[in-house]
């Protein structure tokens, strides 16, 4: 990161957040914000992109803002260091949105293979609301309102920020440079990047049902631990067991440290050991999945605490999410103020046409 770094991300509210968002993008923008080295920082909840696709379901939206909110300071980002702000609340990306529409066309947004599969999971193939189909142009809007530089997220964005790229060419090209280009930043981790459900579905997902949530109970964790996808061919404990496609396996490679082998499972020095043992045979799925529980109630516990802590003053996160909002949007209004420049509709600024036009008119 350099000093010019401007990161961005933000979660929609359609559910709590869960250990897929953790590793594929939160933990990630908790070390960048501590690490201090970026210019700014923004980190927001997607409720207007919510509601493209549950327009009839405002009140889940309306309820999952503040667990959203709950969930990011549970894992440690910070309103001293960072803004958190709410997306409706900057009427300035609709405004934004609106002109970028011009520069996308609606083949190109077909082509689009997250929407592509986010369309079929819905069943809205014969009926997609305009608003959901064309979402990755109001995300583009997100980012460059904001200048970001850095957009720290799971692999489902990578067509979202080639398409905010694209968009930002576009821009720039017709009106000159007034845009910033966005970068993803994947999680270092290729697992991380697209983090199963428990139920061995590729992705963990709210739409799907298939989370563990930062939120969950201790007892919640391990119940649905234990009722994990493993490997189906693996019946008897003396079996030789698959380690691809194996979900218990999968977490243990994005949430396992050197370290926990020796506190919870010192008969293995490490994962490969562990993954051996379980391909040979002999090693039955309850005891991989027990110490996987522990790895998990070990990193969840102090943000469940941490949760706890800020659920006592609910009003405070409000206050916080407001103030979050008025500093944002300050900042989107600062580059619609250069985007209007540059395509030229800033009338009432632009003291040069009035008087051009004044002129014109008077030598009639
Ligand atoms: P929805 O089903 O409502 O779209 P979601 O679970 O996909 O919800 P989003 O709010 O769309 O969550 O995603 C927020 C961020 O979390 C994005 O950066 C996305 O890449 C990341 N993310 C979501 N699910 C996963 C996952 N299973 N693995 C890794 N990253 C994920
Ligand atoms: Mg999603």
């Amino acid at each position: 990161m350099a000093k010019d770094t401007v990161i961005l991300t933000g979660d929609r509210p359609t559910g709590r957040l869960h250990i897929g968002h953790y590793v594929g993008s939160l933990r990630r923008r908790v070390e960048l914000q501590n690490a201090g080295d970026f210019k700014k920082m923004f980190v927001f909840i997607a409720d207007a992109q919510a509601l493209t696709d549950n327009i009839d379901n405002p009140e889940k939206v309306r309820q999952n803002v503040i667990e959203v909110a709950l969930d990011y300071l549970a894992c440690g980002l910070d309103p001293e260091k960072i803004t958190i702000f709410i997306q409706s609340q900057i009427p300035e990306l609709c405004e934004l949105s609106f002109y970028f529409m011009d520069l996308v066309t609606v083949s190109r947004l077909q082509r689009n293979p997250t929407v592509k599969t986010e369309i079929g999971m819905r069943g809205f193939e014969s009926s997609i609301p305009v608003g959901f189909f064309t979402y990755p142009i109001s995300q583009a809007a997100d980012i460059t309102a904001f200048r970001a530089t850095t957009v720290p997220a799971g692999e489902d964005q990578k067509p979202m920020l080639e398409q905010a790229t694209e968009i930002v060419r576009r821009f720039n090209h017709i009106y000159g440079d007034t845009l910033v280009e966005p970068n993803i930043l994947l999680p270092q981790n290729a697992v991380c990047c697209r983090l199963p459900g428990t139920d061995g579905k590729a992705k963990m997902s709210k739409s799907l049902g298939n989370c563990i949530y930062l939120s969950d109970t201790a007892k919640d964790v391990e119940k649905k631990v234990k009722s994990m996808y493993t490997d189906p061919t693996h019946l008897r404990v003396e079996d030789p067991g698959h380690i691809e496609g194996n979900t218990v396996f999968t977490y243990l490679d994005a949430f396992s440290k050197p370290e926990h082998f020796a506190a919870y499972w010192p008969e293995y020095q490490n994962l490969d050991e562990v993954k051996a043992h379980y391909q040979r045979g002999g090693l039955g799925d309850m005891k991989v999945k027990k110490f996987l529980n522990k790895i998990l109630q070990e990193e969840l516990e102090p943000i469940r605490q941490r949760r706890a802590e800020f659920e006592k003053d609910i009003p405070a996160v409000y206050e916080m999410l407001k103030k979050g909002c008025e500093e944002a949007r300050a900042v989107a209004a600062e580059t619609l103020s250069d985007v209007r420049r540059a395509m030229k509709i800033n009338y009432f600024d632009d003291a040069e046409l009035i008087a051009e036009q004044a002129k014109k008119f008077a030598s009639k």
